[in-house]
């Protein structure tokens, strides 16, 4: 099952820099750049509380669902990646200013 490290720690389903959500989807359609992506699962712990306690999930995912046609990794709207990183800015208050980094473009 793929993994996520991901840097934004106030999005409720980020443990210690892993991942709990079940499923992750990635946008960014066309994307050209890293900065054109982002985890649109991304949800702020400050309206959301910390969801990442409530599950059983610890670090494995089950699909990362993905658009962004336009990267090397993407087959069937999903990532073959076994891991991949996501990052964004220091604060992140909406999902757009997250990234996936391991976008490589096609
Ligand atoms: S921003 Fe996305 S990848 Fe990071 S913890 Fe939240 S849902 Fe997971
Ligand atoms: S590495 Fe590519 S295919 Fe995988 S989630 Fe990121 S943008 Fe999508």
């Amino acid at each position: 099952m793929p993994r996520i490290n991901c840097s934004v720690e106030n999005c409720s389903y980020n443990q210690q820099k892993d991942c709990c959500a079940n499923i992750v989807n990635i946008g960014g359609k066309g994307a050209q750049d890293k900065c054109d992506t982002c985890c649109g699962t991304f949800l702020n712990r400050l309206g959301y509380s910390n969801l990442a306690q409530y599950t059983e999930n610890r670090g494995d995912i089950d699909a990362i669902l993905c658009r962004v046609d336009t990267c090397e990794y993407h087959a069937n709207e999903h990532c073959t990646l076994n891991q991949i990183q996501v990052g964004g800015a220091e604060e992140v208050d909406i999902y757009t200013e997250t990234d996936c980094l391991s976008f490589k473009k096609k």
